[in-house]
């Protein structure tokens, strides 16, 4: 099959012949890729970021396919199936898998990682990481619906616990994961403010459901926030980006939240611990999703509650894929075809 494989750190991905998946084990499955999606995760994997990560590997985690062969033991499957998955196996038996946590098993396989991933024609997983998806849902959807919008319930909803007419702040707004937030904030009814830096894609970001939009170049947005919550500040922050975690601390409410989903300079950042403590301010780490939030992401999808926003490249265009994306010059997320 057709594949592109991370061969060492840094180095140009194309795509290439690779041998085809052998035998399916207990519990396998097989899929034919439809659709994947890039994430900046796969760009810090490339980077080095991710050092544990077992090179050779077949890069990507966001899956939209369909299932042409199961091995034993698989009795939720059958061959026909359209799938999304989760961004990772779950072990299934460690207490956070037990408990519905399954997003921080500690046992987990990370697809792109861990186990070859879904930049290939097929992929093979485990059943454990999937979910039957419709098929008056669009591939893109599928595909983004776990890493992207189940990530967003999990973050905005299980995490923050974001509530009707509640103001939200969401920094990167025109990413990937920026341009789906805003979606799944205004379906809890939330009044969002997006901050980006790119002002050519204002009149996109309202007309996808922003409240609100400040652009900010050099990323000194607080004020602004004041400006528009009465001095009060937001209720919470979805803070997509990382290094602007200073500025969110700045305004968000006095007993409001900040949900860290995003960390693209994966560098210490020097925080001034008294802010969480005179404003009461908590801190909430979100990462991925469980298989209950996926399943709740494609009924957001199957509604039109939230769309995808994306850009299709064909799978041997990955290099272009991934520098849209280091160059930020794209709005919403960026695909890849096998
Ligand atoms: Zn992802
Ligand atoms: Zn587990």
């Amino acid at each position: 099959m057709k594949a592109v494989v991370l061969r060492g750190f840094k180095t140009p991905l194309r795509l290439e012949e690779v041998e085809d998946i052998e035998a399916l084990g207990k519990g396998e499955v097989l899929l034919k890729m439809e659709m994947t999606g890039v994430c900046y995760r796969d760009i810090l994997t490339v980077d080095g970021y991710f050092p544990k990560t077992r090179l050779p590997i077949i890069l990507g985690h966001e899956v939209c396919g369909r299932v042409v062969d199961v091995g034993e033991e698989v009795s939720e499957f059958k061959k026909g199936d359209r799938v999304a998955s989760l961004t990772y196996i779950p072990c299934g038996q460690c207490p956070e898998c037990r408990r519905g946590e399954e997003n921080i098993c500690r046992r987990r396989l990370w697809f792109g990682e861990d186990i070859h991933g879904s930049y290939a024609e097929y992929l093979k997983t485990n059943f454990r990481s999937l979910v039957k998806a419709p098929e008056d849902v669009s591939s893109e959807a599928v595909a983004i619906s776990a890493c992207v919008t189940a990530m967003l319930i999990h973050a905005l909803e299980s995490r923050g616990g974001l509530k009707e007419d509640e103001k939200v702040l969401i920094t990167g707004a025109t990413g990937g994961v920026g341009v789906h937030a805003i979606q799944v904030a205004k379906s809890y009814g939330a009044e969002v403010v997006a901050v980006t830096g790119r002002v050519e894609f204002v009149d996109n970001l309202y007309k996808i459901g922003a409240d609100h939009v400040i652009v900010s170049r050099d990323g000194a947005y607080s004020e602004e926030v004041k400006k528009i919550t009465g001095g009060m500040g937001v209720d919470m922050v979805l803070e997509c980006v990382g290094l602007t975690i200073i500025e969110s601390l700045r305004s968000v409410r006095w007993g409001g939240r900040i949900i860290q989903v995003g960390n693209i300079k994966p560098e210490p950042i020097p925080l001034a611990l008294g802010h969480f403590i005179l404003k009461e301010v908590s801190l909430h780490g979100s990462l991925s999703c469980t298989r209950k939030e996926l399943a709740e992401a494609l009924e957001l999808h199957r509604t039109g509650k939230v769309n995808p926003v994306t850009k299709v490249f064909p799978l041997e265009e990955v290099e272009e894929a991934h520098r849209m994306i280091r160059e930020r010059k794209h709005f919403g997320r960026i695909m890849l075809k096998p």
